[in-house]
Protein backbone atom coordinates (compact mmCIF):
# COMPACT_ATOMS: atom_id res chain seq x y z
CA UNK A 1 0.00 0.00 0.00
CA UNK A 2 0.89 3.43 -0.38
CA UNK A 3 0.89 6.10 2.11
CA UNK A 4 1.15 9.72 2.09
CA UNK A 5 2.34 11.41 5.22
CA UNK A 6 0.87 14.72 6.64
CA UNK A 7 2.82 17.65 8.74
CA UNK A 8 2.24 20.32 10.39
CA UNK A 9 5.22 22.82 12.04
CA UNK A 10 5.53 24.63 15.37
CA UNK A 11 8.63 26.51 14.90
CA UNK A 12 9.37 28.74 18.55
CA UNK A 13 11.94 31.89 17.32
CA UNK A 14 13.69 34.06 20.17
CA UNK A 15 12.85 37.68 19.90
CA UNK A 16 15.28 40.34 19.41
CA UNK A 17 14.77 42.36 21.99
CA UNK A 18 16.45 44.87 24.38
CA UNK A 19 14.72 43.56 27.09
CA UNK A 20 12.74 40.29 28.30
CA UNK A 21 8.94 39.67 27.68
CA UNK A 22 7.66 40.50 31.16
CA UNK A 23 10.39 42.66 32.80
CA UNK A 24 13.07 44.95 32.69
CA UNK A 25 16.22 42.37 32.48
CA UNK A 26 18.28 42.41 29.55
CA UNK A 27 17.25 40.04 26.67
CA UNK A 28 20.90 38.84 26.08
CA UNK A 29 21.96 35.39 26.47
CA UNK A 30 25.61 35.57 25.48
CA UNK A 31 27.44 37.55 27.18
CA UNK A 32 26.40 37.14 30.90
CA UNK A 33 27.51 34.54 33.63
CA UNK A 34 24.50 32.23 34.13
CA UNK A 35 21.75 33.86 36.35
CA UNK A 36 22.78 37.23 36.33
CA UNK A 37 19.75 38.63 34.42
CA UNK A 38 16.97 38.01 36.44
CA UNK A 39 14.32 39.79 38.87
CA UNK A 40 11.55 38.50 40.84
CA UNK A 41 9.56 38.59 37.68
CA UNK A 42 11.70 36.26 35.46
CA UNK A 43 12.47 33.90 38.78
CA UNK A 44 8.82 33.25 38.86
CA UNK A 45 8.91 35.07 43.08
CA UNK A 46 5.05 34.82 44.35
CA UNK A 47 3.47 38.60 44.48
CA UNK A 48 5.83 39.88 41.49
CA UNK A 49 4.33 42.23 38.60
CA UNK A 50 4.72 41.45 34.94
CA UNK A 51 4.78 44.16 32.28
CA UNK A 52 4.42 43.90 28.47
CA UNK A 53 7.04 44.27 26.27
CA UNK A 54 5.72 46.77 23.35
CA UNK A 55 8.57 45.45 20.76
CA UNK A 56 7.79 41.60 21.28
CA UNK A 57 4.28 42.48 20.62
CA UNK A 58 5.13 44.71 17.39
CA UNK A 59 7.36 42.21 15.90
CA UNK A 60 4.77 39.49 16.25
CA UNK A 61 2.39 41.33 14.56
CA UNK A 62 5.15 42.55 11.74
CA UNK A 63 5.94 38.91 11.68
CA UNK A 64 2.17 38.29 11.13
CA UNK A 65 1.97 40.60 8.68
CA UNK A 66 5.05 39.27 6.49
CA UNK A 67 2.60 36.20 6.60
CA UNK A 68 -0.19 37.20 5.36
CA UNK A 69 -2.06 36.36 8.91
CA UNK A 70 -5.11 38.27 10.13
CA UNK A 71 -3.94 40.17 12.76
CA UNK A 72 -6.31 40.62 15.92
CA UNK A 73 -7.67 44.05 17.17
CA UNK A 74 -8.54 42.53 20.55
CA UNK A 75 -6.21 39.55 22.26
CA UNK A 76 -5.17 38.58 25.97
CA UNK A 77 -2.31 36.46 27.36
CA UNK A 78 -3.16 33.01 29.18
CA UNK A 79 -1.36 30.88 31.52
CA UNK A 80 -0.50 27.58 30.93
CA UNK A 81 0.12 25.37 33.52
CA UNK A 82 2.51 22.53 33.80
CA UNK A 83 5.30 21.83 35.86
CA UNK A 84 8.74 21.47 35.08
CA UNK A 85 12.50 22.49 37.13
CA UNK A 86 13.00 24.97 34.09
CA UNK A 87 9.40 26.91 34.53
CA UNK A 88 9.52 28.28 38.08
CA UNK A 89 6.24 30.21 38.01
CA UNK A 90 4.37 26.22 37.31
CA UNK A 91 2.82 28.16 34.58
CA UNK A 92 3.97 29.83 31.18
CA UNK A 93 2.63 33.09 29.93
CA UNK A 94 1.34 32.45 26.23
CA UNK A 95 -1.56 32.94 24.15
CA UNK A 96 -4.42 30.76 23.94
CA UNK A 97 -7.57 31.27 22.54
CA UNK A 98 -7.20 34.94 20.75
CA UNK A 99 -3.35 34.60 19.10
CA UNK A 100 -2.11 37.69 17.69
CA UNK A 101 -2.22 36.60 14.74
CA UNK A 102 -4.09 34.05 12.57
CA UNK A 103 -5.18 32.29 9.06
CA UNK A 104 -2.20 33.40 7.14
CA UNK A 105 -0.25 31.41 4.86
CA UNK A 106 3.72 31.22 3.14
CA UNK A 107 4.66 30.75 -0.50
CA UNK A 108 7.54 28.55 -0.93
CA UNK A 109 9.09 26.59 -3.66
CA UNK A 110 9.68 22.81 -2.91
CA UNK A 111 11.83 21.30 -5.71
CA UNK A 112 10.96 24.31 -8.26
CA UNK A 113 7.06 24.00 -7.84
CA UNK A 114 5.12 26.46 -6.08
CA UNK A 115 3.39 25.34 -2.95
CA UNK A 116 1.10 26.99 -0.27
CA UNK A 117 1.51 26.57 3.36
CA UNK A 118 -1.81 27.54 5.88
CA UNK A 119 -0.49 29.30 8.78
CA UNK A 120 -2.74 28.63 11.39
CA UNK A 121 -1.69 31.29 13.98
CA UNK A 122 1.68 33.25 15.50
CA UNK A 123 1.68 33.85 18.93
CA UNK A 124 3.55 35.56 21.90
CA UNK A 125 4.88 33.82 24.89
CA UNK A 126 7.71 33.55 27.27
CA UNK A 127 10.92 31.06 27.00
CA UNK A 128 11.86 28.85 30.42
CA UNK A 129 15.03 28.84 31.67
CA UNK A 130 17.76 27.39 30.47
CA UNK A 131 18.74 23.46 32.13
CA UNK A 132 22.29 22.00 31.97
CA UNK A 133 22.99 18.59 32.28
CA UNK A 134 26.26 16.89 33.05
CA UNK A 135 28.40 15.57 35.93
CA UNK A 136 25.64 14.20 37.71
CA UNK A 137 24.19 17.49 38.04
CA UNK A 138 21.40 18.92 36.57
CA UNK A 139 22.11 23.12 36.48
CA UNK A 140 19.31 26.15 36.11
CA UNK A 141 19.90 29.18 34.48
CA UNK A 142 17.34 31.34 34.64
CA UNK A 143 18.77 34.25 32.00
CA UNK A 144 16.58 32.37 29.05
CA UNK A 145 13.98 32.95 31.40
CA UNK A 146 10.66 34.91 30.01
CA UNK A 147 12.67 36.09 27.03
CA UNK A 148 10.29 36.67 24.35
CA UNK A 149 9.16 33.67 21.94
CA UNK A 150 6.85 33.73 19.10
CA UNK A 151 5.43 30.50 18.16
CA UNK A 152 4.63 30.10 14.53
CA UNK A 153 2.33 27.29 14.05
CA UNK A 154 1.42 25.78 10.34
CA UNK A 155 -1.91 23.80 9.43
CA UNK A 156 -1.26 20.29 8.53
CA UNK A 157 -0.37 21.35 4.72
CA UNK A 158 2.86 19.88 4.11
CA UNK A 159 3.78 16.11 2.96
CA UNK A 160 7.28 15.57 2.49
CA UNK A 161 10.95 15.96 4.52
CA UNK A 162 11.49 18.75 1.29
CA UNK A 163 8.51 20.56 2.15
CA UNK A 164 9.45 21.29 5.65
CA UNK A 165 12.78 22.12 5.09
CA UNK A 166 11.44 24.56 2.23
CA UNK A 167 8.88 25.97 4.39
CA UNK A 168 11.79 26.54 7.44
CA UNK A 169 14.96 27.81 5.15
CA UNK A 170 11.99 30.91 3.42
CA UNK A 171 10.36 31.22 7.41
CA UNK A 172 13.76 31.97 8.69
CA UNK A 173 14.77 34.31 5.48
CA UNK A 174 11.66 36.54 6.62
CA UNK A 175 12.47 36.31 10.45
CA UNK A 176 16.12 37.53 9.43
CA UNK A 177 14.38 40.05 7.08
CA UNK A 178 11.97 41.34 9.34
CA UNK A 179 15.35 41.62 12.18
CA UNK A 180 12.81 39.88 14.51
CA UNK A 181 14.86 37.02 15.60
CA UNK A 182 18.37 35.59 14.33
CA UNK A 183 16.78 32.64 13.51
CA UNK A 184 19.91 30.62 14.46
CA UNK A 185 19.03 27.11 14.95
CA UNK A 186 22.23 25.99 16.59
CA UNK A 187 21.91 28.63 19.15
CA UNK A 188 18.24 27.49 20.30
CA UNK A 189 17.38 30.71 18.45
CA UNK A 190 14.63 29.22 16.47
CA UNK A 191 13.72 25.51 17.80
CA UNK A 192 11.18 23.29 15.58
CA UNK A 193 8.53 20.59 16.24
CA UNK A 194 6.79 18.56 13.87
CA UNK A 195 3.71 17.06 14.06
CA UNK A 196 3.85 13.99 11.31
CA UNK A 197 0.84 11.19 10.80
CA UNK A 198 0.24 8.81 7.95
CA UNK A 199 -2.10 7.49 5.82
CA UNK A 200 -2.99 5.40 2.97
CA UNK A 201 -2.96 7.47 -0.37
CA UNK A 202 -6.25 8.64 -0.84
CA UNK A 203 -7.57 8.12 2.46
CA UNK A 204 -9.69 11.58 3.87
CA UNK A 205 -9.28 9.94 7.26
CA UNK A 206 -5.71 11.26 8.92
CA UNK A 207 -4.29 8.88 10.79
CA UNK A 208 -2.61 9.32 14.49
CA UNK A 209 -0.75 12.07 15.03
CA UNK A 210 3.38 11.97 16.59
CA UNK A 211 4.64 15.46 18.07
CA UNK A 212 8.72 15.04 17.28
CA UNK A 213 10.51 17.58 19.82
CA UNK A 214 13.68 18.61 19.42
CA UNK A 215 14.91 19.07 16.18
CA UNK A 216 18.03 21.67 16.54
CA UNK A 217 19.20 21.73 12.71
CA UNK A 218 17.92 22.07 9.21
CA UNK A 219 19.28 18.96 8.25
CA UNK A 220 17.55 17.16 11.27
CA UNK A 221 14.64 18.60 9.97
CA UNK A 222 14.82 16.01 7.34
CA UNK A 223 16.21 13.22 8.54
CA UNK A 224 13.57 13.08 11.61
CA UNK A 225 10.58 13.46 9.46
CA UNK A 226 11.72 10.82 6.95
CA UNK A 227 12.82 8.39 9.50
CA UNK A 228 9.58 8.98 11.46
CA UNK A 229 7.19 8.55 7.79
CA UNK A 230 9.05 5.20 7.90
CA UNK A 231 8.27 3.86 11.62
CA UNK A 232 4.54 4.81 11.03
CA UNK A 233 4.50 2.83 7.48
CA UNK A 234 6.10 -0.07 9.15
CA UNK A 235 3.66 -0.38 12.31
CA UNK A 236 0.62 0.63 9.88
CA UNK A 237 1.81 -2.79 7.84
CA UNK A 238 2.68 -4.88 10.45
CA UNK A 239 -0.97 -4.36 11.61
CA UNK A 240 0.06 -2.00 14.51
CA UNK A 241 -1.52 1.05 15.72
CA UNK A 242 0.23 4.07 16.48
CA UNK A 243 -0.29 5.98 19.83
CA UNK A 244 -0.57 9.79 19.92
CA UNK A 245 3.17 10.83 21.50
CA UNK A 246 5.56 13.07 21.77
CA UNK A 247 8.78 11.79 20.52
CA UNK A 248 12.61 12.87 20.28
CA UNK A 249 14.58 12.94 17.79
CA UNK A 250 18.13 11.36 19.16
CA UNK A 251 20.91 13.54 16.62
CA UNK A 252 23.63 10.80 17.58
CA UNK A 253 21.73 7.43 16.73
CA UNK A 254 19.52 9.29 13.64
CA UNK A 255 15.91 8.24 15.19
CA UNK A 256 12.64 9.25 17.07
CA UNK A 257 12.60 8.17 20.14
CA UNK A 258 9.62 8.09 22.53
CA UNK A 259 9.69 11.10 25.51
CA UNK A 260 6.29 11.05 26.84
CA UNK A 261 2.16 10.81 26.22
CA UNK A 262 0.69 13.66 24.76
CA UNK A 263 -1.04 16.12 26.63
CA UNK A 264 -3.69 17.49 25.19
CA UNK A 265 -4.89 21.15 25.46
CA UNK A 266 -7.08 20.61 28.98
CA UNK A 267 -3.93 19.05 30.72
CA UNK A 268 -2.95 22.73 30.58
CA UNK A 269 -5.89 24.17 32.50
CA UNK A 270 -5.43 27.80 30.42
CA UNK A 271 -6.98 30.92 31.72
CA UNK A 272 -6.65 34.40 31.17
CA UNK A 273 -3.55 35.78 32.92
CA UNK A 274 -5.09 38.07 35.52
CA UNK A 275 -1.91 40.34 36.12
CA UNK A 276 -1.87 41.30 32.54
CA UNK A 277 -4.27 43.51 30.85
CA UNK A 278 -6.14 42.56 27.52
CA UNK A 279 -4.15 44.12 24.28
CA UNK A 280 -5.83 46.32 21.71
CA UNK A 281 -4.62 47.33 18.49
CA UNK A 282 -6.01 49.95 17.00
CA UNK A 283 -5.99 50.84 13.45
CA UNK A 284 -3.51 53.43 14.15
CA UNK A 285 -1.43 51.05 15.67
CA UNK A 286 -1.83 48.74 13.30
CA UNK A 287 -0.99 50.96 10.44
CA UNK A 288 1.94 52.06 12.36
CA UNK A 289 3.48 48.93 12.30
CA UNK A 290 2.31 48.06 8.62
CA UNK A 291 4.05 51.03 7.91
CA UNK A 292 7.84 49.37 9.42
CA UNK A 293 7.23 46.46 6.62
CA UNK A 294 10.53 45.84 4.68
CA UNK A 295 10.76 44.75 1.31
CA UNK A 296 10.17 40.87 1.66
CA UNK A 297 13.01 38.52 0.06
CA UNK A 298 10.49 37.30 -3.29
CA UNK A 299 9.61 40.63 -4.07
CA UNK A 300 13.16 42.14 -3.91
CA UNK A 301 14.77 39.40 -5.53
CA UNK A 302 12.14 40.20 -8.40
CA UNK A 303 13.31 43.66 -8.20
CA UNK A 304 16.88 43.14 -8.20
CA UNK A 305 16.84 40.79 -11.34
CA UNK A 306 14.77 43.60 -13.10
CA UNK A 307 16.32 46.69 -11.92
CA UNK A 308 19.89 45.44 -12.61
CA UNK A 309 19.21 42.85 -15.57
CA UNK A 310 20.74 40.20 -13.65
CA UNK A 311 20.83 36.35 -13.87
CA UNK A 312 18.04 35.15 -11.57
CA UNK A 313 20.29 32.86 -9.76
CA UNK A 314 23.04 35.42 -8.73
CA UNK A 315 19.89 37.74 -7.96
CA UNK A 316 18.67 35.01 -5.82
CA UNK A 317 21.85 34.40 -3.89
CA UNK A 318 22.31 37.93 -3.42
CA UNK A 319 19.10 38.21 -1.61
CA UNK A 320 18.82 35.25 0.27
CA UNK A 321 20.38 37.46 3.18
CA UNK A 322 18.99 41.39 3.25
CA UNK A 323 22.37 42.36 4.69
CA UNK A 324 23.92 40.92 1.68
CA UNK A 325 21.48 42.53 -0.66
CA UNK A 326 21.81 46.11 0.92
CA UNK A 327 25.62 45.83 0.93
CA UNK A 328 25.33 44.74 -3.32
CA UNK A 329 22.85 47.81 -3.88
CA UNK A 330 25.27 49.95 -1.76
CA UNK A 331 28.09 49.12 -4.09
CA UNK A 332 25.59 49.82 -7.26
CA UNK A 333 24.79 52.51 -6.02
CA UNK A 334 27.89 54.12 -5.31
CA UNK A 335 29.41 52.72 -8.86
CA UNK A 336 26.52 55.53 -10.60
CA UNK A 337 26.23 53.19 -13.90
CA UNK A 338 29.63 53.46 -14.77
CA UNK A 339 30.06 49.63 -13.60
CA UNK A 340 27.24 47.15 -14.34
CA UNK A 341 25.17 45.71 -12.29
CA UNK A 342 26.10 41.78 -13.18
CA UNK A 343 29.88 43.00 -12.81
CA UNK A 344 29.42 44.09 -9.26
CA UNK A 345 27.08 40.97 -8.82
CA UNK A 346 30.00 38.77 -10.26
CA UNK A 347 32.65 40.14 -7.95
CA UNK A 348 30.45 40.31 -4.32
CA UNK A 349 29.54 36.42 -5.60
CA UNK A 350 33.06 35.31 -6.27
CA UNK A 351 35.72 37.43 -4.78
CA UNK A 352 34.29 38.92 -1.79
CA UNK A 353 31.48 35.52 -1.10
CA UNK A 354 35.18 33.57 -1.06
CA UNK A 355 37.18 36.06 1.36
CA UNK A 356 34.22 35.88 3.61
CA UNK A 357 33.96 32.44 3.55
CA UNK A 358 37.86 31.75 4.07
CA UNK A 359 37.97 33.93 7.08
CA UNK A 360 34.38 32.99 8.27
CA UNK A 361 33.13 36.10 8.10
CA UNK A 362 30.09 37.93 7.95
CA UNK A 363 28.87 40.45 5.66
CA UNK A 364 28.03 42.98 8.63
CA UNK A 365 31.60 42.74 9.58
CA UNK A 366 33.39 42.59 5.77
CA UNK A 367 36.60 44.91 6.07
CA UNK A 368 35.78 46.34 2.96
CA UNK A 369 32.81 48.91 2.50
CA UNK A 370 30.51 48.89 -0.12
CA UNK A 371 32.37 52.59 -1.52
CA UNK A 372 35.61 50.65 -1.10
CA UNK A 373 34.75 47.74 -3.75
CA UNK A 374 33.00 50.11 -5.78
CA UNK A 375 36.52 52.23 -6.15
CA UNK A 376 38.18 49.14 -6.66
CA UNK A 377 35.73 48.03 -10.09
CA UNK A 378 36.41 51.87 -10.97
CA UNK A 379 40.36 51.31 -11.35
CA UNK A 380 39.55 48.32 -12.93
CA UNK A 381 37.08 49.65 -15.03
CA UNK A 382 39.58 52.55 -16.00
CA UNK A 383 42.38 50.33 -16.96
CA UNK A 384 44.66 51.31 -14.26
CA UNK A 385 44.48 47.83 -12.71
CA UNK A 386 43.80 44.49 -14.49
CA UNK A 387 41.45 41.84 -13.62
CA UNK A 388 44.49 39.75 -12.04
CA UNK A 389 45.64 42.25 -10.07
CA UNK A 390 42.13 43.23 -8.76
CA UNK A 391 41.87 40.53 -6.67
CA UNK A 392 45.15 40.31 -5.05
CA UNK A 393 44.44 44.29 -4.23
CA UNK A 394 41.21 42.73 -2.95
CA UNK A 395 42.39 40.51 -0.79
CA UNK A 396 45.14 42.49 -0.06
CA UNK A 397 42.09 45.43 1.25
CA UNK A 398 40.39 42.48 3.25
CA UNK A 399 43.47 42.12 5.60
CA UNK A 400 44.60 45.91 5.82
CA UNK A 401 41.20 47.53 5.50
CA UNK A 402 43.45 50.05 3.17
CA UNK A 403 41.89 51.31 0.28
CA UNK A 404 42.09 50.50 -3.17
CA UNK A 405 43.67 53.27 -4.74
CA UNK A 406 46.39 53.48 -1.82
CA UNK A 407 47.43 49.83 -2.46
CA UNK A 408 48.21 50.28 -6.13
CA UNK A 409 49.96 53.04 -5.30
CA UNK A 410 52.01 51.84 -2.59
CA UNK A 411 53.11 48.58 -4.56
CA UNK A 412 53.42 50.34 -8.20
CA UNK A 413 50.78 47.43 -9.15
CA UNK A 414 49.37 50.27 -12.01
CA UNK A 415 49.04 48.52 -15.25
CA UNK A 416 51.17 48.59 -17.58
CA UNK A 417 49.15 50.44 -20.89
CA UNK A 418 52.63 52.06 -22.53
CA UNK A 419 52.36 50.76 -26.17
CA UNK A 420 56.33 50.89 -26.86
CA UNK A 421 57.32 49.45 -23.38
CA UNK A 422 55.15 46.72 -23.79
CA UNK A 423 56.29 46.30 -27.34
CA UNK A 424 59.62 46.17 -25.89
CA UNK A 425 58.84 42.93 -23.55
CA UNK A 426 56.83 41.50 -26.78
CA UNK A 427 60.61 41.51 -28.64
CA UNK A 428 62.02 40.18 -26.34
CA UNK A 429 59.78 37.06 -25.67
CA UNK A 430 59.83 36.76 -28.94
CA UNK A 431 63.50 36.68 -29.12
CA UNK A 432 63.98 33.97 -26.26
CA UNK A 433 61.38 31.78 -27.30
CA UNK A 434 62.37 30.84 -31.06
CA UNK A 435 60.77 27.58 -31.02
CA UNK A 436 57.06 28.50 -29.59
CA UNK A 437 57.07 31.32 -32.73
CA UNK A 438 58.27 28.86 -35.01
CA UNK A 439 55.12 26.81 -34.30
CA UNK A 440 53.03 30.04 -34.32
CA UNK A 441 53.84 30.58 -37.59
CA UNK A 442 53.43 27.27 -38.59
CA UNK A 443 49.63 28.00 -37.98
CA UNK A 444 49.46 26.60 -34.44
CA UNK A 445 47.40 29.60 -33.55
CA UNK A 446 47.08 28.12 -29.81
CA UNK A 447 50.90 29.45 -28.90
CA UNK A 448 49.60 32.54 -28.18
CA UNK A 449 48.14 32.01 -25.01
CA UNK A 450 51.57 30.90 -23.98
CA UNK A 451 53.22 34.20 -25.04
CA UNK A 452 51.13 36.17 -23.57
CA UNK A 453 51.81 34.48 -20.64
CA UNK A 454 55.57 34.89 -20.86
CA UNK A 455 54.88 38.81 -21.52
CA UNK A 456 52.30 39.14 -18.24
CA UNK A 457 55.31 37.25 -16.55
CA UNK A 458 57.94 39.42 -17.01
CA UNK A 459 55.84 42.49 -15.86
CA UNK A 460 54.82 40.52 -13.26
CA UNK A 461 51.29 40.53 -14.20
CA UNK A 462 50.66 43.67 -14.57
CA UNK A 463 50.37 44.75 -18.42
CA UNK A 464 47.45 45.32 -20.37
CA UNK A 465 45.90 41.85 -21.92
CA UNK A 466 44.38 42.98 -24.58
CA UNK A 467 46.95 45.40 -25.76
CA UNK A 468 49.91 42.89 -24.89
CA UNK A 469 47.92 40.41 -27.02
CA UNK A 470 47.18 43.19 -30.30
CA UNK A 471 50.92 43.79 -30.34
CA UNK A 472 51.94 40.15 -29.98
CA UNK A 473 49.78 39.78 -33.34
CA UNK A 474 51.13 42.98 -34.59
CA UNK A 475 54.72 41.55 -34.48
CA UNK A 476 54.37 37.67 -35.23
CA UNK A 477 52.95 39.09 -38.29
CA UNK A 478 55.77 41.17 -39.21
CA UNK A 479 57.75 38.06 -38.67
CA UNK A 480 55.27 36.31 -40.95
CA UNK A 481 56.19 38.76 -43.71
CA UNK A 482 59.89 39.05 -43.19
ZN1 LIG B 1 13.58 39.68 35.04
Amino acid sequence: MEYIATIGMEVHAEILTQTKMFCPCPNDLTAAGPNTHTCPVCLGMPGALPTINRTAVEATILTGMALNCSIAEFTKFDRKNYFYPDLAKGYQVSQYDLPLCSNGHLDVLVDGEPRRFGIRRVHLEEDTARLVHGNGVSLIDFNRSGVPLMEIVTEADLHSPEDAHAYLTKLRQILRYLGVSTGNMDEGAMRCEANISVSPKGSSVLGTRVEIKNINSFRSVRQAIAYEFERQVRVLEEGGRLQQVTMGWDENNLRTVFQRSKEGAEDYRYFPEPDLPPLTIDEHWFKSIQGRMPELPDARCARVTEQYGLRTADAELLTQDRLVADYYEDVVRVCDKKIAPQTVANWVLVELFRLLSETNTEIARCPVSPAALAELLGLLTAETINGTTAKEVLSEMFRSGKGAAEIVEARGLSQISDADALRTVVLQVLEQHSGPVQQYLAGKSQVMGFLVGQVMRQTRGKANVALVTDILRQALAERNQA
